[in-house]
């Protein structure tokens, strides 16, 4: 089977700052990682083709330093890299993620699952995935919590909802969207790591793409304009209070009145 996993490089810090002036934040020199819920995603992909066989190709969007998740997940088994990068793919929104990531999809093969993670800890929209099958016109399944029973021509996968589980079955080609804890990520391997040191990693950019209009990305294929980005506002203002209960209700409700949450 032929599994492509989406990975994303997420800052690997919470104490990141944004740019007053563009809003943007400031990834230079802070550490990075692979978004967490994409581990659970490429282990899952590596599970199936453990006992379905095939390829696991991986796939990034970002800039140069975005080549370091494609190596660790060398690292861990995979057996293709791909990174997406082009100046003119920068200040993407999730629609013009998930297209151009679509885009690229579509110049790496042909596939009969691809899997992303359920969310990623810096954008955390949990929009990419199930924007990227719209665009690709294929079927698609969020918050997968389990495999149940991998077929020739489909997938049986749990789906979390909030008040239920829900199981379905879908053709190929299509894709999920991973939640954690579906299976437990391997760590990387040292052998791994020397044996694909000099593994290539292919680069795509916009030329390279059937639709070459830049009009669909980055910041001009984005609708949503940010206004303002700020860390929150931290207040540590505090008041002790004594008296009865039924004193200290009544001056509660007061305060509440006041701050005009009731
Ligand atoms: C107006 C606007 C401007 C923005 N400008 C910038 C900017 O200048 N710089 C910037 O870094 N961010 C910017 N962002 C954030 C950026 O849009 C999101 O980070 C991006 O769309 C991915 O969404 P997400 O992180 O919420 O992914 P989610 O939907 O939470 O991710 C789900 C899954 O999709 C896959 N996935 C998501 N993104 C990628 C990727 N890049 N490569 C591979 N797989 C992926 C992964 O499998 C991931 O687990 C901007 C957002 C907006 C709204």
């Amino acid at each position: 089977m032929n599994i492509l996993v989406c990975i994303k490089q997420v800052p690997g810090t919470s104490k990141v700052e944004v740019d007053p002036v563009t809003g943007v934040l400031k990834r230079d020199g802070i550490d990075s990682k692979m978004n967490p819920y994409d581990l659970y995603a490429l282990e899952t992909a590596l599970k199936i083709r453990e006992s379905e066989g095939g390829t696991v190709k991986v796939l990034s969007m970002g800039p140069n330093q975005a080549l370091s998740v494609i190596k660790e997940a060398y690292t861990m088994g995979a057996d293709e890299g791909t990174l997406l990068s082009d100046r003119k793919f920068g200040g993407a929104d999730v629609l013009a993620t998930s297209y151009t990531i679509a885009q690229g999809v579509k110049k790496m093969g042909d596939f009969e699952l691809i899997i992303c993670g359920k969310q990623t800890t810096d954008g955390d929209t949990a929009q990419v995935g199930s924007e990227m099958a719209e665009w690709l016109k294929i079927p698609h399944v969020a918050n997968v919590k389990n495999i149940v029973n991998v077929e020739d021509s489909t997938i049986t996968v749990e789906m979390d909802m909030p008040e239920s589980i829900e199981t379905v079955k879908i053709a190929y080609p299509c894709l999920i969207t991973v939640d954690k804890g579906i299976f437990e990520p391997r760590l990387p391997s040292y052998r791994k790591k020397l044996s694909t040191k000099d593994r290539e990693i292919k680069i795509l950019s916009l030329k390279d793409f059937d639709d070459k209009d830049e009009k669909n990305y980055g910041l001009n294929g984005s609708p949503t304009q940010v206004e303002r980005i700020f860390p929150p506002e931290v207040n540590n203002d505090r008041e002790m209070w004594t008296g009865s209960s039924s004193e200290l209700s009544g001056k509660m409700g007061e305060k509440l009145k006041e701050l005009k949450f009731i």
